[in-house]
């Protein structure tokens, strides 16, 4: 196997402090990657040297530290508009995360545009996240929440989604990877298939964005949604994507200071975009700190960190298939390198218990996605994935751990 060559995983775990500290006597090896990543040098030292150097607030400042804030924080702006291949910088909002990101849309967009029995598409593979405020603002206008069904690997019938697209379908909000199995939905046949029925799609990036080359032009996504914790960045802070047609016409989520233009107790006049969704002081510090995330993925870039995880991944599922009773779950070709897997008579929570006494960090229990697990029969799953900084060594490490566990288990 040719690895390592040209891509230097000594040298990048060089750049997260985290990684060498030992969990209970252990080197410890972080494999849940799919809740938050690591951070690097660059992004807590970004949050430092804020806070400092330069910490004023933004936008309404007319001295040098709030010029210098206010340049910082709109210099990450447009790294995210790069990052994801947006049209402009004025289409990226700062939230604090993939959820209220969807909970601004629903609210926003599904307050002012749904009507009584429209109908709203997810899928069986969602994150509370794209299933919860779509079930709200559904109860709030008597609109009706549809799901995609799956086969028992994960995979979506898109026959049945087509059926499923009629006159009265809206809106279909989808999670472009899923976060408790890794699969890669078929976006862009979503995507171009609600289209033609007049719906408009938000994809949930939470998992994609890290993984995957995002073009949301090319994608023609309407919103697309992502944290800046899962790409080592910092939490907080996340980003929601609206094309600028769509975003204009949506009323604020909050209101407030700063996306104002005009104020009086007779009317308020709001301000222009991307600032009508950015009510009040915002997380200054973390988006700042989000640039030195990106600014981390492009230093190696997405194709070789891919390359890198596919490795990975290959490399664990191979090794864990011959673990007796061992099942991976979502075991398919389009997958990014996360496993989820159950084990015959074993309970996921006594195995993370054994793991993390060898030092070993992966999450267990249903991945906020108890519908998915309810629908697979589950209670939930043992998920190891897997980051740009992970080694063949520490999957060596999760098989020998998890053979040894399963000593004292069974
Ligand atoms: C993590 C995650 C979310 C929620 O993200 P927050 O950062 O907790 O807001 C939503 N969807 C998916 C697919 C996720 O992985």
């Amino acid at each position: 196997m040719q690895r390592e060559t040209t891509y230097d995983v000594s040298a990048i775990r060089k750049q997260f402090p985290i990684l060498s500290r030992k969990v209970k006597g252990k080197n410890l090896v972080y494999l849940d990657n799919a809740a938050t990543s690591q951070k690097p040098s660059s992004v807590i030292d970004a949050l430092v040297h804020y806070y400092s150097h330069y910490n004023a607030n933004i936008h309404r400042g007319l001295h040098t530290l709030a010029d210098e804030a206010t340049a910082a924080y709109e210099a990450s702006r447009v790294a995210v508009k790069t990052f994801i291949g947006a049209s402009s910088p004025d289409e990226i909002i700062f939230t604090k995360g993939t959820t209220e990101s969807i909970n601004l849309v629903a609210k926003s967009w599904g307050g002012t545009f749904l009507e009584k029995d429209d109908e709203i598409i997810i899928s069986s593979l969602e994150h509370h996240a794209n299933i919860v405020p779509w079930q709200m603002i559904a109860a709030e206008k008597g609109a009706k929440l549809r799901v995609i069904p799956m086969d028992d690997n994960g995979l979506l019938d898109m026959d049945a989604y087509s059926k499923m697209l009629n006159a009265k379908t809206k809106f279909v909000s989808i999670v472009h990877v899923s976060n408790a199995l890794g699969i890669i939905n078929p976006v862009e046949e979503i995507i171009r298939l609600a289209h033609m029925n007049n719906a408009l799609v938000l994809l949930d990036g939470a998992q994609s964005s890290v993984h995957l080359d995002i073009d949301v032009q090319t994608l023609d996504c309407d919103f697309y949604v992502f944290s800046g914790h899962k790409i080592y960045g910092p939490t907080g802070v996340g980003v929601l994507y609206g094309k600028r047609h769509l975003l204009e016409k949506m009323p604020p989520y909050q209101g407030g200071g700063e996306m104002i233009k005009e104020v009086s107790f007779e009317k308020t006049t709001y301000n222009e975009l991307p600032f009508k969704f950015e009510a009040g002081t915002p997380n200054i510090a973390d988006v700042i700190a989000l640039k030195a995330g990106i600014d981390f993925i492009d230093s190696i870039g997405k194709p070789s960190i891919r390359k890198h995880e596919e490795m990975l991944l290959e490399h664990a599922s191979m090794h864990l298939r011959k673990i007796p009773g061992l099942k991976i779950i979502g075991d398919v070709e389009n997958k990014v390198s996360v496993v989820s897997f159950v084990i015959d008579g074993v309970h996921p929570q006594d195995l993370a218990i054994l793991l993390d006494n060898q030092g070993i960090a992966v999450r267990t229990g249903h991945h906020c996605a108890q519908p998915l697990m309810q629908r697979l029969g589950i209670v939930g799953t043992t998920r190891a994935s897997f980051a740009a900084y992970n080694t063949i060594e520490e999957i060596d490490a999760l098989v020998l751990a998890l053979n040894k566990s399963l000593k004292m288990l069974l």
